[in-house]
């Protein structure tokens, strides 16, 4: 599997071929607003790797997947989620076409804040 792929819109954004707004980012993640929000609050999580899906992961991204769940809690405080329990957010990440997948590179939805909610 290569690190990127070059037809993958979420490749590009990691190479800042594609402007995103950024909440985030370290030598494994990059962390962004999505660009039609369903929610007050809602990044996605993305692996700087091109990784397909979900159903590609396997226990090499072990490592990789544990940081961006444990990052996930701190960086929706930051951007404006209310705290546990009033609060909270939503984590989304689906997989494949029947899990409602558009954008074939892993990403994981966070999202919160007042409801009602454009969607979910
Ligand atoms: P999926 O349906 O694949 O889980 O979600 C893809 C998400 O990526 C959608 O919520 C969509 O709004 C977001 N998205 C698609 N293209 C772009 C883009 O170019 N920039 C940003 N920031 N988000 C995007
Ligand atoms: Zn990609």
């Amino acid at each position: 599997m290569s690190a990127h792929d070059p037809n993958c819109i979420f490749c590009k954004i990691v190479a800042g071929q594609i402007p995103s707004k950024k909440v985030h980012e370290d030598e494994d993640i990059l962390v962004f607003h999505d660009i039609n929000p369903w929610a007050p609050v809602h990044f996605l999580m993305v692996p700087k790797q091109h990784i397909a899906s979900m159903a590609q992961v396997g226990p090499e991204h072990e490592r990789l997947m544990g940081r961006m769940l444990t990052l996930a809690p701190r960086l929706a405080l930051e951007q404006g989620c209310n705290p546990y329990p009033e609060g909270g957010f939503r984590i989304v990440c689906n997989t494949g076409a029947e899990g409602g997948q558009e954008v074939q590179h892993l990403h994981i939805h966070v999202m919160g804040g007042p409801r009602p909610w454009l969607r979910g």
